[in-house]
């Protein structure tokens, strides 16, 4: 039983930009999983999908799929 802390949840800056994309389709990462040495980053929509199994396995999650609601235009 792995716990993850819920400390990624205020970040004063984000990490992640235009250039990153999701291993899964491509599209514009908004996830980043670090497992050990390894990392991993998925759109929202894999992020979200693969969140159940990556979470037990996961030592770092970064999720900065709140972007997708402040950067939509007004
Ligand atoms: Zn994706």
């Amino acid at each position: 039983m792995s716990q993850i802390s819920a400390e990624t949840t205020e970040h004063d800056s984000y990490q992640l930009t235009a250039a990153d994309r999701c291993d899964s389709c491509g599209a514009q990462a908004y996830i980043r999983v670090a497992i050990g040495d390894s990392e991993l980053l998925f759109c929202a929509h894999h992020g979200r999908r693969h969140q159940e199994k990556l979470e037990a396995v996961a030592t770092d999650w970064l999720d900065e799929s709140r972007r997708l609601l402040e950067d939509s235009p007004a």
